[in-house]
C-alpha cells in the first residue's frame, strides 16, 4: 500500500474535526471518530485505531491539527496505562478477536487499563515478583498481592503478571496476563501520595480465576511481554512532543512572568538565569523527542525510551524546584487544598505549581528510577559493564528473600 502523505493526514484531521464537532460531542463519541477513521494511532493497522504507517511520524501533525481545533483531550487523561503500554501489548501479543474487542474503548477511555507489575518485594527488580498462578483446566488461579497500581480503582483491565514456575530462574518463570478487574477476588484498596491523593492503590488477589485464553505470549515467557510494557511506558512517559514552550516549562514561564517584578534585582537577575536555562533544557529535550518521532519506525521501541523519561523526570523537578523558589515562602502555602480523593485519571500541566511541586517527586520514581534508567543507558545504549546480578541463573524458589 501506498503510505498516505502529510497534506492527506491533514486533511483527514481537519476532516475529523469538521464532521464531529468537538464541542458539540462528548470524549467517547470524538476519540470513537478518531479511532474509526484510523487517527488514533497511524502507526497501527488500518481497523484498529490506524492507518498503517510505518513509523509514528504523522501522529504529530494530527495531534497538532486537533489541537488547534481546541480538542482537550489527552491520552495521558484519557486512559495513560492503557494507550501507553496496554495498547503496543494488545497490538503484539493478543488474538485478532482481544484486538477486536479491547483496542477502541480503551482509546475512548470507556474502559481505563492499569499496570499490575511492582509488589511490595519488587519494584526496580520486578523480574522477582512472588504472585502466583496455577493452571487449573482452562482458568488460571492468582493469588498474590501488587502495589503502587495506578488507576486501579477506575480499571476494567489490568496487566498482570504472575510467577508460574518458581522453579525457573526468576526472569523464566513469569506468565502475563489480561485481568478482567472486576472479577471476583480482587481487591483494591487506596494508597494515598504525598500530594494526599491516591492515583494509586495496593491490590490483594485472592484466588482469582483468569480463563487461559486472557495469557499474553507463552507461558513461562512474559517476561518478554513484561518489557514491551516497560519500553512503551517509558517513551510514554518521556516521549512526549508538546506544543513549544507548554507543559511544565509553560507553568514556569507563567509563574516568572507573575513573580519577577516583586522580587529584588539580584534574584531577579539569578532566577532569570535559571529559568532561561531550563527553558533552553526543555526545548532541546522537545525537539530530540520530535527527531525521535520523526525518524521512528512502527513496532516497539527499544532501551532509548529511558533516556528521554530519565531527562525529563529530572528536568520536571528541576522545573518545580524553580517555582518554589520564585514562590518563596508563598510556596509553602497549599493553597489548592490537600483532599484526600481519588481521581479517575492524571492531572496534565497546567495545575498549580505546589500541587505539581509534590507530584514531581514521584516522577525519578514511577516507570523506574533514574538508578535503573541510568543502568540501561550504561548497559544496553554505552555497552558499558553490567550491574550485578547474582540471582539470574538460580531457580526463583532457590533464591532467599525476606
Ligand atoms: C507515582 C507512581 C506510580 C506508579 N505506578 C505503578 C503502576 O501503575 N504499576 C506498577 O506496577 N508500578 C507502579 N509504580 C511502581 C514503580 O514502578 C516502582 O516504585 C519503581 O520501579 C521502584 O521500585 P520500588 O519502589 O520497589 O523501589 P526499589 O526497587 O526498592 O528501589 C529503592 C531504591 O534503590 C535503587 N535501586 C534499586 N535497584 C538498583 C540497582 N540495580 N542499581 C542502582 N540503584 C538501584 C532505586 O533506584 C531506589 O532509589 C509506581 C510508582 C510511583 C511512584
Amino acid at each position: 500500500m501506498t503510505e498516505v502523505t502529510e497534506a492527506e493526514v491533514r486533511e483527514m484531521a481537519r476532516q475529523l474535526v469538521a464532521d464531529v464537532p468537538p464541542d458539540q460531542v462528548d470524549q467517547f463519541e470524538f476519540r470513537g471518530a478518531q479511532f474509526d477513521r484510523g487517527l488514533a494511532l497511524v502507526q497501527f493497522p488500518e481497523g484498529l485505531g490506524g492507518l498503517g504507517l510505518s513509523s509514528r511520524r504523522l501522529q504529530t501533525v494530527v495531534d497538532g491539527e486537533l489541537r488547534a481545533a481546541g480538542v482537550t483531550y489527552h491520552d495521558l487523561n484519557i486512559n495513560p496505562i492503557g494507550i501507553g503500554m496496554g495498547a503496543p501489548v494488545v497490538l503484539t501479543y493478543a488474538s485478532d478477536e482481544q484486538k477486536q474487542r479491547l483496542l477502541r474503548p480503551m482509546y475512548t477511555g470507556e474502559e481505563v487499563w492499569c499496570q499490575m507489575f511492582s509488589e511490595p518485594g519488587a519494584g526496580s527488580d520486578v523480574a522477582g515478583l512472588s504472585s502466583r498462578a496455577v493452571r487449573d483446566g482452562d482458568e488460571w488461579i492468582v493469588n498474590g498481592q501488587k502495589v503502587w497500581t495506578t488507576l486501579a480503582h477506575v480499571s476494567r483491565w489490568g496487566m498482570l503478571v504472575a510467577r508460574t514456575d518458581p522453579d525457573q530462574p526468576k526472569h523464566k518463570g513469569l506468565t502475563y496476563f489480561l485481568l478482567d478487574m472486576e472479577s471476583e477476588g480482587v481487591e483494591v484498596r487506596p494508597l494515598h501520595q504525598i500530594t494526599g491523593e491516591a492515583e494509586f492503590n495496593e491490590i490483594f488477589l485472592t484466588d482469582v480465576r483468569i480463563p487461559h485464553d486472557r495469557v499474553f505470549g507463552e507461558v513461562g515467557n512474559g517476561w518478554a511481554a513484561a518489557v514491551t510494557t516497560l519500553m512503551n511506558e517509558r517513551v510514554a512517559l518521556g516521549g512526549g512532543v508538546p506544543k513549544k514552550g507548554s507543559g511544565p516549562i509553560g507553568d514556569l514561564v507563567n509563574l516568572w512572568g507573575e513573580t519577577r517584578d516583586s522580587l529584588d534585582p539580584v534574584t531577579r537577575t539569578v532566577m532569570r538565569d535559571r529559568v532561561t536555562d531550563l527553558w533552553s533544557q526543555a526545548e532541546a529535550l522537545r525537539l530530540t523527542n520530535w527527531r525521535a518521532r520523526e525518524t521512528s519506525k512502527s513496532g516497539n521501541p527499544g532501551p532509548e525510551g529511558s533516556v528521554t523519561k530519565m531527562m525529563s523526570a529530572e528536568m520536571n523537578q528541576r522545573i518545580y524546584e524553580t517555582c518554589m523558589d520564585l514562590l518563596g515562602a508563598d510556596g509553602m502555602v497549599y493553597e489548592a487544598g490537600y483532599e484526600r480523593k481519588r481521581p479517575t485519571g492524571l492531572r496534565g500541566p497546567g495545575i498549580h505549581p505546589r500541587y505539581a511541586f509534590l507530584r514531581s517527586r514521584a516522577n525519578t520514581i514511577e516507570g523506574g528510577t533514574s538508578e535503573v534508567m541510568r543502568n540501561i543507558l550504561g548497559e544496553r545504549i554505552l555497552g558499558l559493564p553490567g550491574d550485578v546480578r547474582v540471582d539470574k541463573e538460580i531457580a526463583w524458589a532457590d533464591v532467599p528473600r525476606n
